[in-house]
């Protein structure tokens, strides 16, 4: 059967490896972006395989799907290999919802591994002919639909694990707008009120924790493991162990920032871990009404902090796993009052100073901007020297109602790795 108003076809992705270069050339046209025109519609109604009607956008699903015939996909497994990065990028699409299910939302994101995703952005020309702009991407790792948690742990915060017994200041971040997989990804996923810590990244980071602790090679160490659990929200800092007590964040004259007065916990197995992040998580949902759901509009970072075990339990090294606010824009805001316009702002604030801080980082700078928000400056030490290591996880929803969404986390991703070169490290 020959099919209508077939979309010209890409033989297959583009080989360019290389990272957008600047905001600039986004707007132009560039080689990233492959058009596939559709002609005109005829006039004659044409069934397609759920039917005309059903299907709000019936044409861009079927531009879709011919699109992805021509895709090569391989998706990363278990055995691929882990590259270690001093700061590493990747990307990971979340599965429609049921709710997206019922309303047949389409998908417009493809992953078609090695680090690539594009999105399939539905455009309509000023005389209504419908085309898709396919937007290509490149990160460290891409992760699609069907990874686990525990497939995207073992590229992205695993090897952290490791550093910090070498002595590493890690942060690994979850971003994306909210509703994208922050806190599946991060905390383990939650079905109705209970959350399956046990699955998600801070706890397997635990486990790898009280592996290594155990093991030959870093026993001489003698090593002890604390672990922390605050909130950063318009930019103050609540403890989510000390019934969201409110801190305060100082620096001292050698730039040493402090949160003063946050609990340490000493933990001395993985389980230990899990109940605190189920302590932590619900103090932090707590005095939340579904209308106002704050954790959204805040920042949860767990520390997991390694000190040896002499009198004055000097630092050895730390890990700093960060589910950061939703990075919605304020023009999507429905209500217009104060408070909400101050909690965008802050968000706004503190993304766009971590983005600074882990390019400056990058880029081997000596002046790193973490005085710009309150997250960068508690994150201050991991920003700064050799021993520092990152790795954010950009999340993204699936659907087309999302689409602006998500080319604006992808943008970012790509901003904070964009001049990094040199980020690979040999060891
Ligand atoms: P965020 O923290 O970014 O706002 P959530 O982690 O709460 O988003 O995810 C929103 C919804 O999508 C939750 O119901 C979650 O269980 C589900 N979800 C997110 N990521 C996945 C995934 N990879 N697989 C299955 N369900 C997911
Ligand atoms: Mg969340």
């Amino acid at each position: 059967s020959v099919k209508e108003n077939e979309p010209d076809r890409m033989p297959s992705l583009p080989s360019a490896r290389g990272r957008r270069k600047s905001v600039a050339q986004e707007t132009n046209k560039s080689n990233k972006r492959i058009s596939s025109v559709m002609k005109p519609f005829d006039m004659q109604p044409k069934k397609g395989k759920f039917g005309e009607s059903s299907r709000p956008n019936q044409k861009f699903y079927e531009m879709i799907q011919d699109f992805r015939e021509t895709l090569e996909i391989t998706p990363i497994t278990t055995s691929d290999p882990i590259e270690p990065h001093k700061i590493c990028v990747c990307v990971r699409k979340r599965p429609l919802n049921k709710q997206e299910f019922n309303k047949k939302e389409i998908d417009v994101v493809s992953v078609p591994g090695k680090g690539a995703l594009l999105v399939h952005e539905p455009k309509q020309k000023v005389d209504l002919t419908k085309y898709l702009e396919n937007q290509v991407f490149h990160f460290d790792y891409s992760f699609d639909e069907n990874a686990t948690n525990e497939l995207v742990y073992k590229f992205t915060a695993k090897p952290l694990v490791q550093s910090i017994f070498q002595g590493c200041m890690a942060t690994c971040f979850a971003y994306g707008q909210t509703g994208s997989g922050k806190t599946h990804t991060m905390g383990g996923d939650f079905t109705g009120k209970q959350q399956n810590s046990a699955k998600g990244i801070y706890a397997l980071a635990a486990q790898d924790v009280f592996t290594n602790l155990n093991h030959r090679r870093f026993a001489n160490l003698d090593l002890c493991v604390y672990v922390s659990f605050f909130e950063i929200y318009n930019s103050k800092v609540y403890d989510l162990l000390n019934k969201k007590a409110k801190l305060r964040v100082l620096e001292d004259d050698r730039q040493q920032v402090q949160v003063v007065g946050l609990e340490e916990v000493c933990v001395s197995s993985a389980e230990d871990v899990i109940r605190i992040i189920q302590t932590g998580s619900a103090c932090r949902t707590s005095g939340q009404t579904s209308a106002n759901a704050n954790s959204s509009r805040s920042h949860a970072i767990l520390q997991i902090v390694l000190r040896c075990n002499n009198r004055a339990a000097t630092l050895h090294g730390k890990f700093s796993l960060i589910d950061l606010a939703g990075n919605e824009r304020g023009t999507d805001v429905r209500s217009n009052d104060r408070s909400t316009m101050v909690e965008t702002t802050e968000i706004n604030r503190s993304l766009l100073a971590l983005k600074e801080c882990i390019r400056s980082l990058g880029k081997n700078s000596d002046h790193i901007p973490f005085r710009m928000s309150t997250l960068t400056k508690v994150l201050r030490d991991s920003f700064i020297g050799e021993k520092s290591r990152t790795c954010m996880i950009a999340m993204v929803s699936p659907g087309m109602a999302s689409c602006e969404y998500t080319m604006n986390t992808l943008r970012y991703a790509d901003r904070v790795k964009e001049l990094n070169a040199n980020s690979k490290v040999t060891a």
